[in-house]
């Protein structure tokens, strides 16, 4: 293995991705050349980095919300007993109805969380990979601004067919796309240019956590949309407002073809 093959399989080894052989052959290269080790140290340390910056989220007002509602409706209907406002949390575990409105609530809660974790997560993933792709010189496996080029080369190497459209008239050039992996599953990535600025956009076939709306991690913006059975994860520096109008466009014109 030399350091072009290596330099290529650093990312996806990091994140255990490639089988034994290659393993067995990367790890060799890694023990006798210092530049590829180096580069290898930088994915784990910018991975371990990412992982140990993601904020913690409080409950948002509207959970806390959903819940209280949960618990007057559960208390109307029990007799009538006037009780204080701060009564409420103790009596739910200590009260009559405790058994069921609990378990409504763990699962309430349960659900809320893992989903912003899992979003979070998705997020996070779709930053890391956005930033390796650029550290490694490695945005585009297939270039081309055109989409009769760009999807048969992504079509063919997954099991679902990602729609693909040049938005050069609007601003957004495509300059081709590759392949990624975001939750496990292997994804379509394609990538656009405005201005000096590079977007990745991750698509698939709709996924149970997709990130609700606009999300900032490490000074990088991700804005989800979904449209044409799909989802659309976009990853840029530029603006929020911006990233998130291009990607609900992008969405929106595959639904509408
Ligand atoms: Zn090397």
């Amino acid at each position: 293995m030399n350091c072009n093959e290596a330099g290529t399989l650093v990312a996806r080894y990091a994140d255990g991705e490639v089988d034994n052989l290659q393993g067995r052959s990367i790890e060799q290269h890694l023990r006798d050349c210092a530049s590829c080790a180096t580069k290898h140290q930088g994915v784990l340390a910018l991975r371990a980095q990412i992982r140990a910056e993601v904020p913690y989220f409080p409950a948002p007002p509207a959970l806390r919300e959903r819940v209280r509602a949960l618990l007057a409706n559960a208390h109307d209907a029990t007799p009538a007993r006037p009780r204080p406002e701060r009564d409420r949390w103790r009596w739910l575990t200590g009260g009559t109805l405790a058994g069921c409105t609990a378990t409504m609530l763990a699962w309430v809660l349960g659900t809320a969380v893992i989903d912003w974790r899992a979003n979070e997560d998705v997020a996070l993933e779709a930053v890391a990979t956005h930033v390796r792709a650029t550290l490694n010189n490695h945005l585009i496996e297939v270039a081309s601004s055109d989409q009769h080029t760009v999807k048969p080369w992504l079509s063919a190497r997954l099991d679902y067919s990602p729609p693909v459209q040049d938005l050069a008239n609007e601003g957004f050039a495509l300059s081709g796309g590759r392949l990624d992996t975001l939750g496990k599953q292997r994804v379509a990535t394609l990538v656009y240019h405005h201005r000096q600025h590079t977007i990745d956009v991750f698509v698939r076939p709709e996924f149970v956590h997709a990130p609700s709306a606009l999300r900032t991690v490490r000074g990088f913006n991700v804005a989800h949309a979904t449209g044409s059975g799909m989802d659309w994860l976009a990853v840029s520096d530029i603006s929020p407002d911006v990233l998130t109008e291009f990607v609900q466009r992008l969405a929106q014109k595959a639904a509408s073809q």
